[in-house]
């Protein structure tokens, strides 16, 4: 392809994104296909020849297009959103044009340093005190996972690198039973194992850690001669949402001399609205690690999460490596490589200062609180029809909810809202019960959007039951 072409299809493409997101309304939100649909399409082996952009194109729509499970579609409300906001996408069309490896603060100066601008801007609007810094990763998976080492070389003396674990007896890393997977594979990964993930029960309506359950809990590991090495905290589960209380949590993390990582993924972006502060993020600053994702609720295309640290020097204690090929001569500078497990990096910090510029704070912050009011409004309808009963009330945006009859009932239900196409949720479970989970949150979404849930799940349920 040459530039002239590539001049061409570039505009044909944003013509063809403008136009996908002015008519997403009118697609099913699930993709409808089955599986193998797709794959049996496509050729079983690569060409030899060159084929014309108007052909791929062309296969894109007919080929791909039916397969995609509309992520951006207003009346998404499964999962957690995955916002792409027009200015994030256009500056993730500007990154990857210049596509630099910005693995060095001497491989693209400037993405080091509105990186470094870009997390103090967040920094801010989170709330959080001033010395934090901060490294934006791929994913909060990712972010855990350094936490999560972290927390093993410091219980280590730092020398788990160097030594491996073989000697290391049990480490043991304390959470509440709300946790996301992430933390699960974390500690596999970082050879904590999950035997050694210690899950302590919930309590109160936000369902938070049971704290003096996980006082005792760590007085009986360190008397069975294990070695407690952190505790993570979650604002915001994935389940239903479930709040840890802070303080209590960071006084014994204190009491026991151990490191301490915070779960915000997809709450954290609702802390930009001051006023829920105090009742979810009261005492946020004591915390060594906090991981949110701007590349869900926020609106920063994917990926995108940031990592907030109180303390840089024990995450790079424990990944900063440097050979001879990766060093910088002159001034000290930052170099994010070393805050993190990969050393190719994204330039994703454009997209943060794009969004935030484009919108503004207070733009961003409307958006959050209406869907937090839409959530609170549409739970109260879902409350009304017939044998549903709400299992879990909302914390910010997200509720859950049953139909009448059993686990299989919900799964149906689920099914048939998801062939019907109008509107899109997913399952969950809780307290050894399936429930249906709803949130709101897509960046488009407006009041009807929303407020046409309970009317579409009454006439799908009227038809399955
Ligand atoms: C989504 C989510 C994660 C995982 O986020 P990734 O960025 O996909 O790794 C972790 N924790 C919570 C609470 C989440 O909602």
């Amino acid at each position: 392809m040459n530039w002239d072409e590539f001049e061409y299809w570039g505009k044909h493409i944003s013509q063809w994104s403008a136009d996908y997101h002015k008519t997403l309304r009118d697609r099913p939100v699930r993709s409808q296909t089955v599986f193998g649909e797709t794959a049996a399409q496509l050729p079983l082996s690569p060409p030899d020849r060159a084929e014309a952009m108007d052909t791929i194109m062309g296969d894109f729509e007919t080929i791909v297009m039916p397969g995609i499970t509309h992520w951006q579609h207003p009346r998404f409300f499964a999962y957690f959103p995955a916002n792409a906001a027009p200015p994030s996408m256009l500056a993730e069309m500007l990154v990857s044009t210049i596509a630099a490896q910005c693995m060095l603060w001497q491989t693209s100066p400037a993405a080091t340093e509105v990186e470094t601008v870009m997390v103090d801007w967040l920094r801010q609007a989170l709330g959080l005190t001033e010395g934090y810094l901060g490294v934006i990763q791929d994913s909060a998976s990712s972010a855990t996972l350094s936490a999560v080492l972290t927390m093993r070389e410091k219980a280590t003396g730092y020398t788990g690198n160097r030594d491996g674990l073989a000697t290391k007896g049990h480490m043991r890393i304390y959470c509440s039973d709300q946790v996301h997977s992430s933390i699960d594979r974390a500690c596999w990964v970082a050879g904590i194992g999950q035997a050694n993930l210690i899950k302590i029960s919930t309590k109160g309506h936000r369902f938070g850690m049971d704290v003096d359950a996980l006082r005792s809990t760590i007085a009986a590991d360190r008397a069975a001669g294990h070695t407690p090495a952190g505790i993570i905290a979650i604002t915001g589960g994935t389940g239903i949402g479930a709040c840890d209380t802070l303080g209590p949590i960071l006084q014994v993390a204190r009491d026991e001399d151990l490191y301490t990582h915070l779960d915000a993924a997809w709450a954290g972006s609702a802390m930009i609205c001051p006023e829920l502060h105090s009742d979810f993020w009261a005492d946020v600053d004591g915390f060594d690690s906090i991981v949110f994702n701007p590349h869900k609720w926020l609106g920063a295309q994917f990926d995108c999460s940031v990592q907030f640290l109180r303390d840089a020097q024990p995450q790079l204690n424990t990944l900063k490596i440097e050979p001879e090929y990766l060093k910088t001569t002159g001034e000290s500078v930052t170099n994010y490589s070393e805050w993190t497990i990969p050393l190719g990096r994204r330039f994703r910090a454009l997209k943060i200062w794009f969004l935030i510029r484009s919108y503004g704070l207070e733009g961003l912050r409307l958006r959050i609180r209406n869907h937090v009011t839409w959530a609170q409004e549409v739970c109260e309808e879902i409350r009304k029809l017939a044998g549903f009963e709400i299992v879990t009330e909302p914390i910010l945006s997200l509720f859950s909810f049953r139909c009448p009859g059993d686990d299989a009932d919900q799964q149906r239900l689920v099914d048939a809202l998801n062939d019907d196409g109008r509107i899109y949720l997913t399952q969950g479970s809780f307290r050894e019960q399936k429930i249906i989970r709803f949130q709101v949150g897509q960046f488009d979404t407006t009041r009807d959007d929303v407020m046409i849930a309970h009317s579409v799940i009454q006439e799908v349920w009227e038809k399955i039951k």
